[in-house]
């Protein structure tokens, strides 16, 4: 096994998981099998109960792992499906260790960091990478270095790099440039000090800057961090993260990698660039489109990363320019005509979501868009919410709501059965894939082509089987449900240009070229309703 292991300097944020998703991408057009793993030295055992706002969205497997949103990168830069145990954190190696050490299996040994904890780390990396087959493992230490979470983490990369015969290291930093448009390397210099503090030295280091560095500053930092030259990337600002492949080729990173592991090239896969190249040509195109993504933590658009990826995998699809009006719910709550907000829209998309705050906002978006004919699409809490807002105002159950939004007469949405007595939050929900059984003759079946679907889920709540009938009398239809036909998954409005929702997370299984199916007719609807 061939390990490249990413570090971070200077500060967060700097696009390590795109870097390291980018260098797997490129790997892998070269005929490589690539296992991706994410160590995040958070001590939450996953990011399941993490808030979005703080730490972006909660990113789901098919497995049902919630896990960091880098996975979400991984997936789709190199196409794969991955697991839980690509997701390291401290919270799953300490309590590994500690039941370790209640079951006795230490014989009598003081437990600690090194070399318990380290071991525990190694071995779950090794692990992974023998189980996927694949030729090259690449690590991602989240966080920057120096942090004192991470510090294991970089022990156990310290220790293994002694172990290993074929490994790199790929220290991501920044390069800022000063007002009189200088770049400035002394973070760098910094940074890679205190990599060699923890006995760690860089093979590659890929800098992140405004525009590219020219050749005087990359032999500045080759020279004050003792890596070859031509081991000096910029990876500079681009408006689409997915031609950060491309240009850390351009930089040369493929070869030097090549070089260092001693890998041949085994075939040539063109089909990144192609793909690239049809986005470059969809800037110019003059179909455009606005989308409204009535949210709650519209003001982070991390919170919905997946979702924005997946609009962008049809956009290029369909070849068009969609742009993504953000609106926060909790402001359509207070009284006034939705109108303005939405008559530059072209479809409405309400995304997932937890608790009361927004939800009446996200109601009335909903009866906007139902009324006014203007295409929807429904995600989750957005399909319950959609469910709520047809038995309010069509099928006329006054006050119909969900229960986990407080009070109600008629719970159209109410708690799965078998989360009745579950009292902790981590990852108890009905999570990942489950099969979605689709009606025939229904919008559904048009959108994927076919009866038998698999989608990730992550819900506590479901449409109530009481109501089912009532809803359906009222010209909704329910196209798909699970197996035994009781579990509603997709709602949709047959007499509507576009009104379709489902209990599942579409975005997840979306790639760049593999777009999601529902995410492409819903664009295609917003383009036919949309005159030029
Ligand atoms: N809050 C809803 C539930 O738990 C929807 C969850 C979601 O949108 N992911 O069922």
């Amino acid at each position: 096994m061939k390990y490249i292991i990413v570090t971070g300097g200077v500060m967060s944020g700097l696009g390590k998981g795109i870097t390291m998703a980018s260098i797997g991408r490129i790997l892998k057009n070269r005929g490589y099998k690539i296992v991706p793993i994410k160590i995040d030295p958070y001590i939450n055992i996953d990011a399941g109960t993490m808030n979005p706002f703080q730490h972006g969205e909660v990113y789901v497997l098919g497995d049902g792992a919630e896990v960091d949103l880098d996975l979400g990168n991984y997936e789709r830069f190199m196409d794969v499906e991955l697991g839980r145990e690509h997701n390291i954190t401290t919270g799953l190696v300490y309590s590994a260790v500690i039941e370790r050490e209640r079951r006795g299996e230490y014989l009598g040994q003081t437990v600690q960091i090194i070399p318990h904890v380290t071991d525990e780390i190694k071995a779950r990396i090794r692990q992974v990478a023998a189980k996927s087959g694949a030729d090259i493992c690449l690590v991602e230490v989240g966080g920057t270095v120096g942090d004192i979470e991470s510090m294991p983490f970089l022990e156990a990369v310290r220790q293994m790099r002694g172990e290993e015969s074929d490994f790199l290291l790929v220290h991501v930093t920044l390069v800022p440039f000063t007002t009189l448009r200088e770049p400035k390397t002394k973070p760098t210099q910094h940074s890679v000090k205190a990599l060699l503090e923890l006995g760690l030295h860089p093979d590659i280091i890929v800098c992140r800057c405004k525009k590219a560095l020219k050749e005087d500053t990359k032999k500045k930092i080759a020279m004050f961090c003792n890596v070859k030259g031509e081991a000096v990337i910029s990876a500079q600002d681009t408006d689409d993260i997915y031609e950060v492949p491309l240009l850390l080729e351009q930089e040369g990173i493929a070869a030097y990698i090549m070089k260092e592991l001693q890998l041949k090239q085994l075939e040539e896969d063109n089909e990144w660039t192609k793909m690239i190249e049809r986005r470059k040509s969809l800037a110019i195109r003059d179909k455009k489109i606005q989308i409204a993504i009535v949210g709650k933590y519209a003001e982070l658009e991390d919170s919905y990363l997946s979702i924005k990826e997946a609009i962008k995998h049809a956009a290029t699809a369909i070849g068009c320019n969609v742009k993504l009006k953000w609106i926060e719910a909790e402001d359509l709550e207070v009284d006034k005509a939705l109108n303005p907000l939405f008559d530059d829209v072209h479809g409405i998309l309400v995304p997932g979501g937890f608790g009361v705050r927004g939800a009446e906002g996200k109601i009335k978006a909903i009866e906007y868009a139902r009324t006014n004919k203007v295409p929807f699409l429904g995600l989750c809490f957005g399909f319950q919410l959609a469910v709520i807002e047809v038995a309010r105002h069509v099928a006329k159950l006054k006050d119909a709501n969900s229960s986990e939004l407080g009070e109600t007469p008629h719970p159209v949405i109410a708690l799965l059965e078998e989360q009745r007595g579950v009292k902790n939050k981590g990852g108890t929900m009905r999570l990942g894939n489950h099969v979605v059984f689709i009606r025939g003759d229904t919008v559904a079946k048009k959108v994927y082509g076919k009866k038998r679907i698999v989608e990730r889920h992550r819900h506590r709540y479901e449409v109530n089987p009481e109501y089912i009938e009532r809803i359906e009398q009222e010209g909704i239809l329910f196209s798909g449900t699970d197996r035994s036909g009781v579990r509603m998954e997709i709602l949709e409005i047959p007499d509507h240009p576009f009104f379709f929702a489902t209990q599942f997370h579409p975005e997840f299984k979306s790639r760049p070229n593999k777009p999601s199916a529902p995410f492409k007719a819903f664009l295609e609807a917003c383009v036919r309703e949309h005159e030029y």
